[in-house]
């Protein structure tokens, strides 16, 4: 069955719901025992406390499962902690991990702060090092950690020859930020990473107006990770996962649109002489690009553009008044988003070239003519401002 197929069916229990095609939403933190046989072998009950999870939860869980074929999906209140939840999993003091370098910023806060108290040292990779990873391993290496495209700045990892590095040594966990593809572009563990981090506020949800993660488990490390959920207290509000199991149900053909607008906006951009660099990994060119094309089935609509080199005020010219376009955290909603940048403020181990401003475009579902002429009149602003 293809994923188009799958995530229509996926998680739906009608003859538990009164016929109902979506599972309701179960308010819940007291479950009750019926009786004293039941309350002392609470492991033979499918539902005990709310923490735990609820048929609603349950069924989003089986959903994910599905769609990453794992083994364990944990449902937890947001992306960052996904990635926070999957790292505590694996990791104790006196390990060290491999963190790429291009990373989502609040997941390198996390390195080096909580994990560094807590006795755990991270080294930064270049994204671009491949098999090259092994000469940075070592004998206390415990997790290599990848996103793929970096955020902000799009470099495509080769996944397969960092999976195969890592498999060389037993107790090294791979976990992948795969927020960007999302399951249905990349499968994170059908190419052996361990663990496959999912921020469901994004593309998932769909509609800017939820925050939640997923982290889904091989069967190598799915007990660690019910574990760490648990034993750290990660609850999610059931109209959330309700919320996110809706978007769920129509992520494939949002997702379709989102890449094919931001092609065309690309390659609008790419010809244009105020823009130094388009950074899309599905733009035939990109240094990206082969690799992109030999792992993932689809693009995404998230990307950057870095501009010549301009002021500040014309950067504000550029940004402040546009119709569509608007400045704000996250992606994955309905609606376009644009977010100005220097990546080397959140870079350690290589350098983001570019002469001006990086700016990251979420592109929505807006038809793309209205996209391009609010582009088209952000750059005549910008150029206008030069002269003044
Ligand atoms: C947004 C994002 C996250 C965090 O998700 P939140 O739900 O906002 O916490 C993690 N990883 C990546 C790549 C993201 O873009």
């Amino acid at each position: 069955m293809k994923d188009e197929t799958l995530i229509t069916l996926a998680g739906r229990h009608p003859e538990k719901h009164a016929g109902a095609i979506s599972p309701p939403v179960y308010h819940a933190s007291t479950i009750l025992f019926p009786t004293l046989d039941a309350f002392d072998n609470q492991k033979d009950q499918e539902f005990t406390y709310g923490l735990h999870g609820t048929p609603g939860t349950k069924a989003f869980e089986e959903a994910m499962n599905a769609l990453e074929g794992a083994a364990a999906t944990i449902i937890v209140p947001s992306g960052l902690a996904a990635v926070s939840v999957a790292l505590l999993a694996v990791l104790k003091a006196g390990d060290h991990v491999l963190m790429v370098d291009s990373t989502y910023e609040p997941t390198r806060i996390l390195c080096n702060t909580i994990l560094k108290r807590f006795g755990v040292e991270t080294t930064y990779y270049d994204p671009l090092v491949g098999s090259g990873i092994s000469a940075f391993i070592r004998e206390n290496t415990r997790a290599i950690f990848l996103e793929s495209p970096g955020s902000r700045t799009f470099e495509v990892q080769d996944v397969p020859a960092i999976v195969a590095a890592a498999r060389a040594r037993r107790e090294i966990v791979t976990i992948m930020d795969n927020t960007w593809a999302t399951p249905l572009y990349f499968k994170p563990l059908a190419v052996g990473v361990d663990l496959s981090v999912q921020a469901t506020s994004k593309y998932i949800a769909g509609h800017s107006d939820l925050l939640l993660g997923t982290v889904s488990a091989n069967g190598r490390t799915a007990e660690r990770l019910k574990t760490a959920r648990r034993d750290l207290g990660m609850s999610v509000g059931p109209d959330d996962v309700y919320l996110a199991m809706r978007g769920l149900r129509t992520v494939a053909t949002r997702l379709k649109q989102h890449g094919e607008t931001s092609l065309i906006l690309a390659r609008w951009l790419q010809a244009r002489p105020d823009v130094e660099r388009v950074c899309h990994p599905a733009l035939p060119g990109d240094p990206g690009h082969e690799i992109w094309k030999r792992d993932f089935s689809g693009t995404a609509g998230v990307f950057a553009c870095v501009l010549n080199a301009c002021t500040r005020e014309q950067l504000r010219a550029f940004l402040e008044p546009m119709k569509l376009f608007k400045m704000g955290w996250s992606w994955g909603g309905f609606e376009s988003l644009i977010t100005p940048g220097d990546p080397n403020e959140q870079r350690t181990a290589t350098r983001w070239k570019a002469s001006g401003p990086t700016l990251r475009l979420q592109v929505g579902l807006e038809h793309q003519d209205d996209l391009i002429a609010d582009l088209n009149e952000a750059f005549s602003r910008l150029n206008a401002a030069a002269q003044s």
